[in-house]
């Protein structure tokens, strides 16, 4: 197979293709080598799609080498029974070998990322009609009349630069550091343009929430149809147009979450990673990639600029990527001062300062936007008399009563029972503690009366009414439109609005964030107090209460002056004392059992042989391994978890994949995850 000649270019000539099986098995490897028949050999290329036979099976593969013979013999090699009608690009294909290695995955499931849906299972027999131009996407199509506005002076400040680094055709990783409202998304639109101007296509990343059509929608009535959208969301033959659109040329800007990063789009010239800070860029099953990772191999690979937003970045990339800054918000108006109140003294849900706002805006007539990073009627419930709490039984954590449904229901698993009348030892005296949004909407309502109309938007709003998208745009759309109101809920509520009109906002349990073991936890809190704080203030004077039992957290403090650089110097000199990112890079191994026992002594298995195999990779001095330590009890299993932090990442995956293997072997009933980058 070595002394093989190969040519990935694609050579008429070629007489084996080598084909990567789509399969979730780790067990099976591949590529496979299979004959391809003279009809054959001039339409298929590296990354055509091939029906192929395998056992008594038949598979969908896609061919990742061409070659002029095989070590097979001539007539052991089987033949592909059809050739599909899509083909992934090569770039893709190199892209999903740095996944499975960086991610501990296999190439298989690596490259299904960066398929359509039905790929596998060969949906897309038809050969696709005549291949349209590339060029045909290129700036001339359908140009979209809208009144653009008038760049302010820092925009066109970092619109300069980008150009600059877009002319360079070199890859260049930006961060674009603008305040909440200073036109980020403006900056976004125009460099995709300019990358577009170029005969380059761009592929726009956006947060998953609830308003990513809204947030398409914006780039589609400027760009017109040359912006495609991929979302989980959008029905499988949906996506598949889209996909070939953008395969195709047809469109030359894709704009989606964090799966969009996978679009087949050549010639890219442009990556941006809108709110670059969110967490729903992480992926959560295999392969667990980072959407922000993988932009910037892409954007590295391509030559791209990368333009990742925030106006509160993660400390890693405020320290790596090169600052662009919008220090003002762009309609000139003022970020709006925020008043830290002390909760320790007080007896009540709402601090008299927040009942006191509350009430003059009812009194004036106005909107406030409330925060509670809780959803639910009360954290937890208690007997007053035996004090028994109702917690999950699949899970360590506490069951949340929504009362409302009449139920308790656990945050993690999804677990629900029947809310309870009375406790197993004959009390009825059950005791509500800790708050949600849903205890929340109530006691405002009863604080407001009718004069303020009360908005709630959480995830159990969204659960109960349908279409997730739909029920928040109409939400939001009902705040908006609304003369006065106070709009409630999770995170939900800060992020990416822009209302002109809010002239209030309200933080609750404010270090809630912060009482989180994770690393992050100090930018999470910082992040949610300025996000909230970002959409009040617009077009009138604004003001922000922020409730705490914890008012010197730095986090806390920094936020509350705006002072994003402040925070992320502080933030890195901790990150640098404890060696987390940006200064090492991050690996969880997690290991799941019936028995806490057995999770443990896997997870120290899993230890003993990773020490060797660093040892061996050479890279042990470059890495640290913690624990075990053991996790809460999720969905029925106990965990234990290594924490390994490295500055040879893909030398410490490697050497962990091949621990797991070893200790997989030892230890048959535990499930193990090799999680890089762990949120
Ligand atoms: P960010 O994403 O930075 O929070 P947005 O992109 O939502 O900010 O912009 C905030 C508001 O400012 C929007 O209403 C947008 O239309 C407006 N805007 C952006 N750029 C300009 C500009 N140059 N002049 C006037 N208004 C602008
Ligand atoms: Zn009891
Ligand atoms: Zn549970």
């Amino acid at each position: 197979m070595g002394s093989a000649r190969t040519d990935t270019t694609g050579s008429v000539s070629a007489a084996v293709a080598r084909v990567q099986p789509l399969v979730a098995t780790r067990a099976l490897a591949g590529p496979f080598d299979y004959a391809l028949p003279e009809e054959l050999r001039s339409q298929v290329q590296v990354g055509s799609l091939l029906r192929v036979p395998f056992g008594a099976r038949e598979l969908t593969g896609v061919v990742v080498e061409l070659a002029g013979s095989s070590e097979l013999a001539e007539g052991r090699l089987r033949r592909p029974r059809a050739l599909l009608s899509i083909a992934l690009p090569g770039e893709l294909i190199e892209l999903a070998h740095y996944i499975a290695r960086i991610y501990c995955s296999t190439f298989s499931r690596a490259l299904a990322l960066c398929l359509p849906p039905g790929a596998a299972a060969g949906i897309g027999l038809r050969r696709a009609p005549a291949r349209v131009q590339a060029s045909d996407g290129n700036g001339r199509q359908s140009e979209v009349t809208l009144q653009r506005p008038q760049l302010t002076a820092a925009q066109a400040a970092a619109l300069a630069q980008i150009d600059e680094r877009l002319g360079a055709r070199r890859f260049a990783p930006l961060l674009l550091h603008g305040v909440t409202g200073s036109g980020k998304t403006e900056v976004y639109l125009r460099a995709c343009e300019r990358a577009l101007a170029e005969g380059r296509s761009a592929i726009i990343l956006v947060p998953e929430i609830a308003l990513t059509p809204q947030i398409a929608a914006r780039f589609r009535a400027r760009l017109g149809d040359r912006v495609a959208v991929l979302h989980s969301a959008l029905p499988d033959g949906e996506r598949r147009a889209q996909w070939r659109r953008l395969r195709e040329g047809g469109a030359r800007v894709c704009v989606g979450p964090r799966s969009a990063v996978f679009a087949p789009l050549g010639e890219l010239g442009l990556v941006v990673l809108d709110e670059e800070h969110d967490p729903s860029y992480k992926h959560e099953s295999d392969p667990r990639y980072d959407a922000r990772r993988i932009a910037a191999e892409r954007a590295r690979r391509s030559g791209a600029v990368l333009l990742a937003g925030s106006a509160t970045p993660r400390a890693e990339s405020f320290a790596h990527l090169q600052r662009l800054q919008l220090p003002e918000r762009a309609d000139g108006s003022p970020l709006p001062a925020v008043e830290i109140l002390d909760m320790r003294a007080q007896r009540s849900l709402l601090h008299t300062a927040s009942v006191e706002a509350l009430a003059a805006l009812r009194a004036a007539g106005g909107k406030a936007i409330v925060l509670l990073n809780r959803r639910g009627f009360s954290a937890f419930l208690a007997c007053a008399d035996c004090g028994h709490v109702w917690g999950c039984p699949e899970c360590d954590v506490t069951l949340v009563l929504h009362r409302r449904e009449g139920s308790l229901s656990c945050h993690h698993c999804g677990h629900r029972e029947r809310a309870p009348r009375r406790c197993a030892c004959g009390s009825a005296s059950l005791v509500r503690h800790g708050l949600g949004t849903e205890r929340l909407e109530s006691e405002l309502l009863e604080l407001l009366g009718s004069e303020l109309p009360v908005f709630r938007l959480d995830s159990d709003v969204l659960a109960r009414e349908g279409r997730a998208g739909e029920v928040a745009e109409r939400v939001l759309a009902r705040f908006a439109q609304a003369r006065c109101g106070v709009l409630i809920g999770t995170q939900m509520v800060a992020k990416g609005h822009d209302f002109p009109d809010v002239s209030l906002g309200l933080v609750l349990d404010a270090d809630g964030t912060l009482r989180f073991p994770d690393f992050r936890a100090e930018e999470r809190a910082f992040a949610l107090i300025a996000q909230l704080a970002g959409r009040v203030g617009r077009g009138v004077r604004g003001r922000v209460l922020v409730q705490t039992l914890a008012p010197q957290a730095r986090a806390i403090r920094h936020a509350a002056m705006h002072d994003a650089e402040g925070f992320l110097a502080a933030e890195l000199r901790r990150r640098r004392a404890l060696a987390y990112p940006p200064y090492a890079e991050l690996i969880r191994v997690i290991c799941a059992a019936q028995e806490a026992a057995s999770a443990h002594g896997a997870a120290q298995c899993v230890r003993a042989h990773a020490e060797d195999e660093l040892l061996a990779a050479g890279v042990a001095e470059r890495t640290r391994l913690l624990g075990p330590a053991a996790l809460m009890r999720l969905r029925g299993s106990e965990r234990a978890a290594l924490l390994v932090k490295t500055t040879a990442l893909e030398e410490a995956v490697r050497a962990l994949g091949a621990a797991v293997e070893r200790a997989a072997g030892e230890h048959r009933a535990v499930a193990f995850a090799v999680d890089t980058d762990p949120r």
